[in-house]
């Protein structure tokens, strides 16, 4: 089963997309983990995709995608996975009609995802500066919103209030998704 989390930065993908690989069985693999490791190696790319990230831009689609193909080709995914952060445009979307089962969109105000992610305990991470926030808030109206329609029109999305507490979303989650 492929499964693809949606939501603002803040909205608890990773926790949500963490819990769910859990109960599935299935693995976990976040772009914006993969990519902030990329960030760290003293290579060209390393260095432009920090720049990039630091500044709360997004990665280039065809830089994205080519790196989640490549990761998607290994033998641990074949059986399905939980991907949190990609697709965020509609030209990674339309790259990737990998006949995916299930699109979660975990609902979140920019208010709320502003107030969970200045009082996370690594606020100080080097990409959390309020620019940098306020421009990947800006990115997720522009850029992510029109991937939920994509995937609405294609009857995959699932919406899931996201303000509430950390079971009970995992509890809807699982709800939806009739498991
Ligand atoms: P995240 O941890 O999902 O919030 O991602 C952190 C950062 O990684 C984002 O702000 C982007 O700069 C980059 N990133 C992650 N996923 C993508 C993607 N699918 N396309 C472009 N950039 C991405």
């Amino acid at each position: 089963m492929k499964t693809i989390l949606v939501g603002i930065q803040g909205s608890g993908k990773s926790t949500q997309g963490n819990l769910l690989s859990e109960k599935l069985g299935l693995p976990y693999l976040s772009t914006g983990h993969i990519f902030r490791e990329i960030a760290k190696e003293h290579t060209p790319l390393g260095r432009h995709m920090k720049e990039v990230m630091n500044a709360g831009y997004l990665i280039s689609d065809d830089q994205a995608i080519e790196i989640v193909r490549d990761y998607l080709q290994r033998s641990e995914y074949s059986k399905g996975y939980i991907l949190d952060g990609f697709p965020r445009t509609v030209a990674q979307a339309e790259s990737f009609d990998n006949d995916m089962d299930h699109v979660i969109y975990l609902a979140v105000s920019d208010e709320e995802a502003l107030r969970r992610i200045s009082g996370r305990q690594d606020a100080t991470r080097e990409d959390e500066t309020l620019a940098a926030i306020n421009r990947r808030i800006e990115s997720f109206h522009k850029f992510t919103k029109p991937v939920l329609e994509y995937y609405k029109e294609k009857g995959v999305l699932i919406e899931v209030d996201g303000e509430k507490s950390i079971e009970d979303i995992h509890h809807a989650i699982i709800e939806k998704l009739k498991i």
